[in-house]
């Protein structure tokens, strides 16, 4: 016999327990909103996601006065960004340079840190109701409003009826496919594959990257081992895998000659994780009791590290201009719906600006190293490089860029 669908009422309901999720959450509930996250796992314990946490959203931590709990967290702090051109050692960023900044690092933090510690902020209030294992499924539209969720979770199915419906369920956003919300998809010439290698701990954080012709391996320290990720051209994994994993072992080996040793830990292909990378965008982020905010209304290149803080941005944005109209005793939807509006007009400005940059780096930097073959040919190092050695005052400039970026919002009186 068909379960029967249970249902409940919230003001604000988050589909996506992710970093836009979450951190939207521990914002309205502080301002007094009454909201119900869903998430679809048990936990938030998953690897190969991002730990990149910048001083914009570190500037957030300490704006809601927590900055000095959340480093107690387990973090290293990245200070300068390193990358091996051909075998010559550059500075790309230099973080120290960002003097009005409250942290001047990039915290490396495992997501699940970061998530787990939103959580539990959060949960000091009553107001926080957050479904595991639950979700969404479709909207629930009424004389063309969003008026909730359909989830489904291990009893059956769940109605959730809410005076806002925000979509943060990330780049496959299921919400933004059933509000029929249209992408645009620009298009990633790359894919990365992840995997571990060991490395021996090291007070100081090391990450960095190599490049040589044919080969891009970025490495990120986490203490003691290397999480690295392998750019190969979108595509490639088929032609790949058919070389075998001694090819691989070898351009791995080729790309970051001090892991050389080390290839053997690379046991089989489950040893290396495939993560297609994508860059789209929504048109419209929102339309009547509905916004998409972070990776489902803007999927972000891993190049830069920036999507979590551009999605803690967004979540900060949609706090600040809903926060008065959602902690009413009754919400009028004629006041929500062109704030919904200027959450996108906000946040759009910094997305296309950091999706054209990450772009622009894809295409003129990343693909011309892939398809390179010259391996006795040292690659030569772009001018903008070049000059950021020679005035090592400009680095605190792509410091600027990569770690406070375009717009960045502050959380005060939370
Ligand atoms: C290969 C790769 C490497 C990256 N590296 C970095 C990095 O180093 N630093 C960085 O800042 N960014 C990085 N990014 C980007 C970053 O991961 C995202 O931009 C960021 O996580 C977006 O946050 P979000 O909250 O919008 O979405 P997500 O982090 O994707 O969170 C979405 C959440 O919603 C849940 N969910 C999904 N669908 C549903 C549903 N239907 N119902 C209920 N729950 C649902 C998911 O389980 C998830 O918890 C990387 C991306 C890729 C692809």
């Amino acid at each position: 016999m068909p379960q029967p669908i249970r249902s409940l009422q919230t003001r604000c309901c988050i589909v996506g327990g992710g970093p836009a999720g979450l951190m939207l959450a521990l914002l309205l509930v502080r301002a007094g909103v009454d909201v119900t996250v869903l998430e679809k796992h048990a936990d938030f314990l998953r690897d190969f996601r991002g730990d990149t946490v910048h001083p914009s959203t570190l500037q957030v931590m300490a704006d809601l006065g927590l900055l000095d709990a959340f480093l107690a967290r387990p973090h290293d702090e990245v200070r300068r960004l390193h990358a091996t051109v051909s075998g010559q050692r550059v500075r790309l960023a230099d973080f120290d340079r960002l003097r009005s900044m409250p942290c001047r690092f990039i915290a490396l933090m495992p997501q699940w840190e970061f998530l787990d510690f939103l959580r539990d902020e959060a949960e000091r209030s009553p107001r926080f109701r957050l479904l595991l294992r639950t979700e969404g499924t479709d909207v629930i539209e009424e004389e063309g409003r969003v008026v909730g969720v359909q989830a489904r979770d291990a009893e059956g199915d769940l109605s959730i009826r809410a005076d806002l419906v925000v979509a943060c369920d990330g780049r496959r956003s299921v919400l933004r496919g059933a509000a029929r919300l249209q992408v645009r998809d620009i298009g990633a010439p790359i894919d990365v594959l992840w995997m571990r290698l060991s490395k021996a701990p090291t007070d100081d954080n090391e990450s960095g990257g190599f490049v040589d012709a044919g080969h891009f391996l970025a490495m990120i320290d986490r203490h003691d081992y290397w999480q690295c990720a392998y750019v190969i051209a979108k595509g490639g994994i088929d032609a790949l895998r058919a070389r075998g994993l001694d090819a691989f072992r070898e351009a791995v080996a080729r790309a970051a000659p001090p892991l050389a040793g080390r290839m053997h830990e690379i046991a089989s292909w489950d040893d290396v994780k495939l993560l297609s990378v994508t860059v789209d965008r929504l048109e419209t982020w929102c339309k009547p009791g509905l916004l998409c905010i972070g990776d489902a209304a803007h999927a972000m290149s891993p190049i830069g590290g920036v999507g979590i803080n551009l999605a803690v941005q967004d979540a900060v944005a949609t706090a600040n201009l809903l926060r008065r109209a959602l902690a009413a005793p009754t919400v009028s939807q004629a006041e929500l719906t062109p704030l919904l509006a200027k959450v996108q007009a906000r946040r759009m400005l910094p997305a296309r600006l950091t999706q054209s940059v990450q772009v622009a780096i894809q295409n003129r930097l990343l693909a011309p190293v892939l398809r390179s073959t010259g391996q006795d040919t040292p690659l030569r190092l772009p001018w903008p490089v070049k000059l950021l050695q020679r005035m090592p005052a400009l680095q605190g400039l792509p410091a600027y860029a990569v770690g406070v970026g375009v717009r960045p919002e502050r959380a005060r009186g939370y």
